[in-house]
């Protein structure tokens, strides 16, 4: 199954193996940050887990990138506004 990059960073994400108390677990972390999840014993939960973060990631990037334009897009059209409604205002004696 394949890794996602790193939420935090973009970094090189890895499997760790473990045992602990003679139960073989599996971590995810990042090679770079040292951003990593909680184990657990299910290598393929812990993949889907770590993949939909990077998912959350990205679609939290999104959302911020719309706002932003939004934002943008809505101060212009409230000083354009602005400035028609002035023009029109001295053009009526
Ligand atoms: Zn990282």
């Amino acid at each position: 199954m394949h890794i996602a990059s790193c939420p935090c960073c973009c970094g090189t994400a890895r499997v760790f193996a473990v045992i602990i108390e003679n139960v073989k677990m599996w971590q995810i972390g990042c090679i770079i940050c040292g951003l990593t999840t909680d184990y657990d014993i299910n290598k393929g939960y812990l993949l889907t887990k770590w993949n939909a973060r990077q998912q959350l990631e990205n679609q939290k990037k999104w959302f911020y990138l719309v706002l932003l334009i939004l934002l943008i897009v809505s101060i212009m059209a409230f000083f354009c506004g602005y400035f028609i409604a002035f023009k029109s205002y001295i053009a009526i004696p």
